[in-house]
């Protein structure tokens, strides 16, 4: 069996083909990141306009590389939520195209099942799990029970902690300086907060009395931006300009942001062993999204794994960040439980009907 996967949810063009095993036959990703940063932010009619001119050949060089034509697929998988409306569109009717031409099965995808499947695509994981998807967009805690069962324990309520980490770096103008010129806001905050003491700046963590597994990071955002501000006062320098104490900032918010991750998972490891919806003795946490990568914040959550006996599990780095193979892989792991398999293109419209896996829960003590 083989599957096609389709990702546009974002500002990424990515497609690949798995088989059932998880065998990658083949793959391909056009990113716009460099145009966005020109911007400094996303916007979606621009991201809708790179999607359409590069679909077509990021889907022929994934068929390409895997050395098959269209007609030998079993299926083929889309993101369909969530994300951008106008970049979702691009990769749902392009699929719908092929569909329709090669009369093969539809497999909706949603974006953030896929993320947090990819794990059992390069490791043994059974389920249940927990994991946790931190990244520019997302924001969220769930238990997973099955391919499409789910149990939201905890998610932001206003913006994400890559996202955070993007306007912080902003703010210190880390586009200029020299070391950190070329890399994304939350790589660069990590790089310069090696050189930085956490403990000049005092940031507390958001939520402290939170009796609930969500997440804030605009409150910690303001208070940061403060802090700038005030820095760049008393070194009587011009907004736009490194100040001295950017390191020290760096590593205070990050310090501050793994704080906070951290304590948010803790309490969703222990709500789930207590109430035996993760096996006692070997309970995993998937750790997956691009701020996975952060090291300070992967060490944060070791201690809280280790200290409740579970063990911490991250994909490769190019498989926790937007691509088609986890779609493919989603599409694969559905086909396998004859789940959500459409057989025709009726009725699928822009935003087609179906069922998110994700049931919100209710707060706990
Ligand atoms: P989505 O949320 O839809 O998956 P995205 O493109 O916003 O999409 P990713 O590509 O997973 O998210 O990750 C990008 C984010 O990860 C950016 O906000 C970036 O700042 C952050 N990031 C990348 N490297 C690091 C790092 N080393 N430490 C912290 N954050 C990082
Ligand atoms: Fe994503």
């Amino acid at each position: 069996k083989l599957v096609l996967g389709i990702e546009t949810s974002c500002d990424d063009t990515a497609a690949a083909v798995v088989d059932e095993t998880g065998n990658v036959l083949g793959e391909a990703i056009h990113s716009q990141t460099e145009v966005h940063l020109k911007t400094g932010g996303i916007i979606p009619p621009v991201a809708q306009q790179l999607h359409r001119e590069n679909i077509q050949r990021i889907v022929q060089e994934a068929l390409s590389a895997s050395n098959i034509s269209p007609s030998d697929l079993s299926a083929i998988a889309t993101t369909v939520k969530p994300g951008l409306a106008l970049s979702l569109g691009v990769g749902l009717s392009f699929s719908l195209k092929l569909v329709d031409q090669f009369r093969k099965p539809f497999i909706p995808i949603h974006h953030m099942e896929a993320h947090a499947l990819t794990i059992r695509l390069t490791n043994k994981v059974e389920f249940p799990f927990l994991v946790l998807l931190i990244s520019g967009g997302h924001c969220l805690l769930a238990l997973v029970r099955g391919v499409s069962d789910f149990l939201l324990l905890g998610k932001s309520l206003d913006i994400a902690p890559g996202d955070m980490l993007d306007k912080v770096a902003r703010r210190l103008s880390l586009i200029k300086h020299p070391e950190c010129s070329a890399m994304s806001g939350g790589k660069a905050i990590e790089h310069l907060a090696k050189q930085g003491n956490k403990l000049h700046f005092d940031f507390r963590p958001p939520m402290q009395r939170a009796k609930n597994c969500d997440f804030s990071f605009s409150g910690l955002q303001h208070i940061v931006d403060k802090t700038i501000m005030q820095k760049e006062k008393e070194e009587g320098i011009e907004k736009g300009q490194i100040l001295s104490s950017a390191a020290d900032i760096a590593a205070a918010v990050q310090h501050t942001i793994a704080c906070h991750i951290a304590k948010r998972t803790h309490r969703a490891i222990l709500f789930c062993k207590q109430r035996d919806l993760l096996c006692q003795s070997n309970a995993v946490l998937v750790v997956s999204g691009g701020v996975a990568s952060n090291l300070y914040i992967r060490e944060a959550l070791e201690i809280v794994t280790d200290a409740t006996r579970c063990t911490l599990l991250c994909p490769p780095p190019r498989l926790c960040t937007d691509n088609g193979i986890m779609i493919a892989w989603n599409g694969v792991e559905r086909l396998r439980a004859g789940l959500g398999i459409l057989h025709n293109t009726e009725g699928i419209r822009y935003e087609p009907k179906y069922v998110v896996p994700f049931i919100i829960f209710m707060q706990f003590a």
